[in-house]
């Protein structure tokens, strides 16, 4: 089998399962517990902590350990403004993940005033367009760093000097589960991550709080998280992130070139199959590990079914708009629409990928493309 949609999830790292497995079998101790080994487990659940802190950002701040990226979203959203007084102004962009699209849609039912700023045809927020939206009375914008279809990189650097120059209390969450530990460090208030996009298993996430910044709690009870995500913490799965992030640490260039020489290799590929179209921004310039391109004539869905019936896993994105024309919601803000919208099909990689894969799945992409174009004529 060949695996693609790395963007879905990634494999877990077996030494990153065997470190849950450690985590769950001797060291299964409940942290808040006051004897010593539990005691010695909080101490490794707190270096954890600031080794996946020390990846998210410079400035100081919390990480506080969710179940996943929608719940680090869900919380940096909905609890930042919860502990702020009063409902004002509150920016996403029209590209978010469902975790941040419907919090936002969640909002503007409470009385928010919510819009969602422009992006141009990669995918990417047009700073001039946000800048126009934000006034005074923002609260909060949300901007992913990476996209998770197009893989187009936003410049969240830029976008917080235009937060801080109109609106100085108005705070920045950034939806960072496609880019981290991919990516460089970004300054903003508030950045979520999920451990199964890079090898950890299922069932962990984290939020960055910076310094200063007020979350209300969502998740009442124990006070774990220093009160701000009751639970009981989730050991197994913090230990084996903080084991994947270590790996990505220790072999971060290898990893980023490997991911980006797989998708420079079938972008060049399927770029010799006729009327073939980049949704994105060009591969050099995007996300290593994203690659998204429409085969003109095809619809998306049936030829994902006919490469997985041959072994070769991909998507068409957005997996709630997969079985309805025209529903693209990120293609549509990207004016990808039509019959490009129809055929559009999402490559994602990982360092587990080889260029030998992209060369074996960019011949089958041909046959089958050429199959399904030959059947759509007659
Ligand atoms: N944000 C982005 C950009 C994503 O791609 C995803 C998952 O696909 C999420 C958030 C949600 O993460 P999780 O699956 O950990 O809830």
């Amino acid at each position: 089998m060949i695996y693609f949609d790395n963007s879905a999830t990634t494999p877990c790292l077996p030494e990153a399962g065997a470190e849950a497995l450690k985590y769950m079998t001797s060291g299964y101790f409940n942290p808040a517990a006051a004897y010593a080994p539990a005691v010695q487990t909080e101490r490794e659940v707190n270096a954890a902590r600031a080794a996946i802190l020390s990846e998210i950002s410079r400035e100081p701040g919390d990480l506080i350990f969710t179940s996943c990226g929608t719940e680090s979203n869900n919380t940096a959203i909905f609890g930042s403004l919860a502990a702020m007084r009063g409902k004002g102004r509150v920016i996403a962009s029209g590209v978010e993940h469902p975790s941040v699209y419907e919090a936002a849609i969640a909002l503007r039912e409470q009385g928010y005033d919510v819009v969602f700023a422009p992006v141009d045809e990669t995918g990417k927020v047009r700073l001039d367009g946000l800048a126009a939206l934000i006034n005074g009375e923002t609260r909060l914008v949300s901007i992913m760093h990476v996209n998770n279809e197009s893989g187009a990189v936003n410049d969240i650097s830029a976008i917080r000097g235009l937060i801080k120059k109109a609106s100085p209390d108005c705070l920045l969450h950034v939806d960072g589960v496609q880019a981290f530990m991919k990516m460089p460090p970004v300054p903003c208030d508030l950045y979520s991550v999920s451990g199964h996009k890079l090898h950890a298993p299922k069932g962990v996430g984290a939020l960055y709080v910076k310094k200063g910044v007020k979350i209300r709690p969502y998740l009442v009870g124990g006070g774990q998280e220093t009160g701000l995500r009751s639970g009981t913490t989730n050991v197994p799965g913090i230990m084996a992130f903080s084991f994947a992030v270590h790996d990505f640490a220790a072999h971060r260039d290898e990893y980023v070139s490997g991911m980006a020489e797989v998708k420079n290799r079938l972008y060049s590929n399927l770029s010799s199959i006729r009327d073939v179209k980049l949704n994105g921004p060009e591969p050099g310039s995007g996300a290593p590990h994203i690659l998204n391109v429409s085969f003109m004539g095809v619809r998306g869905e049936v030829l994902l079914n006919a490469l997985s019936e041959r072994g070769l896993m991909v998507s068409t994105g957005s997996a709630c708009a997969a079985h309805k024309r025209g529903r693209n919601r990120i293609l549509n803000a990207m004016g990808i629409l039509g019959e490009r919208q129809d055929g559009a099909i999402r490559f994602s990689f990982s360092h587990f990928n080889t260029v030998a894969e992209a060369d074996a799945a960019a011949g089958l992409i041909e046959e089958q493309v050429n199959l399904l174009r030959r059947f759509r004529r007659r």
